[in-house]
């Protein structure tokens, strides 16, 4: 790697792309955003990411830096070893070959990568579970999802599918989940689940963010529904210690930004759970938005082989 070089990363979710210009060091030297227009169809949304990233390698080459790859995250199920992004509610994908496609189109290297595990890549390299070796990243936004990571690397799953820590069940007799299946724990606790419960039992539409804020001032049924979402979040988490041992939980999406109001109740909660195995630490994510960027650009540049010696200081 020369000083110069770049990795063209983007970050595409249902409604928007993130998109950056990444040295190898972690360090964004340039961002810019779009709008994915998922109504137009999966067709044209790979026609604009294809468009977006050559214009990004072209800004590389116009500022004097060398774009040495390009690191693609989406959302859905994605099959990493293939390039493929296999199948995506929001932005409509079917079995569509992202990499080959990018590949052809731009003549650089291509990643291909889930939004979650990469933003959980990158959390776990560079931002809030830094040094801990075995994490797992829960974005709780929309939906619930985690990538569990150990030492630089997110597990993928024999089917792409890893990490679909949302659709744990822990309220067997709890509201229908979008997958058609009672109890799921992003049926109960993703913020949009949080919103949906307070206005159900309060007639009041609140989205998560404003039922913390009333559950810390004492407002009844916010506490309720906030004290259900931290209890089925933690019986979530428990699970995934059961599972996977980490040392760290690096929490982020929406749901997180509520800080201590989810931290502290949650914290305490995972620690009745815990009988023989050990605590993790449960701290909420650094990066913000910019993790699916920076952790593309990270699967871009493993796909290469770049060590991973130098990392954001
Ligand atoms: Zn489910």
């Amino acid at each position: 790697m020369s000083d110069g070089d770049v990795v063209v990363a983007l970050d595409v979710g249902g409604t928007g792309m993130k998109c950056a210009l990444v040295r190898p060091d972690g360090r964004t030297v340039h961002t810019e955003r779009h709008p994915t227009g998922s109504d137009r169809g999966p067709a044209a949304v790979v026609d604009t990411i294809l468009e977006v990233a050559e214009g990004l390698a072209g800004k590389a080459c116009a500022d004097g830096r060398t774009p040495v790859a390009l690191g693609v995250a989406v959302p859905g199920v994605v099959d990493e070893g293939r390039g493929v992004a296999v199948w995506s509610a929001n932005i409509g994908f079917r079995d569509v070959p992202l990499r080959d496609l990018a590949v052809a189109r731009l003549g650089l290297p291509t990643a291909l990568g889930h939004d979650v595990r990469v933003g959980g890549l990158a959390e776990a390299r560079l931002g809030a579970g830094r040094g801990a070796g075995h994490v797992l990243f829960v974005a709780i936004g929309t939906g619930i999802a985690a990538a569990h990571v150990v030492d630089g690397s997110a597990s993928v799953g024999a089917h792409g599918a890893a990490g679909e820590i949302g659709h744990i069940l822990v309220r067997p007799d709890g509201p229908r989940c979008g997958c058609g299946r009672p109890g799921c724990l992003e049926a109960i606790a993703s913020a949009a689940a949080v919103g949906r419960r307070y206005a159900e039992l309060t007639g009041v539409p609140a989205d998560a963010a404003e039922v913390a804020e009333r559950a810390a001032a004492g407002e009844p049924a916010a506490v309720r529904i906030w004290q259900e979402t931290v209890a089925a979040l933690a019986d979530g988490l428990a699970t995934g210690q059961a599972l996977f041992d980490v040392a760290t939980i690096v929490l982020g999406g929406g749901l997180a930004q509520a800080g201590a109001r989810l931290l502290d109740p949650l914290r305490a909660a995972l620690h009745e759970r815990m009988t023989f195995h050990r605590e993790p630490r449960l701290v909420a994510a650094a990066l913000g938005d910019e993790a699916g960027c920076l952790g593309a650009a990270l699967l871009a540049l493993d796909a290469l082989g770049v060590p991973r010696t130098v990392e954001k200081q």
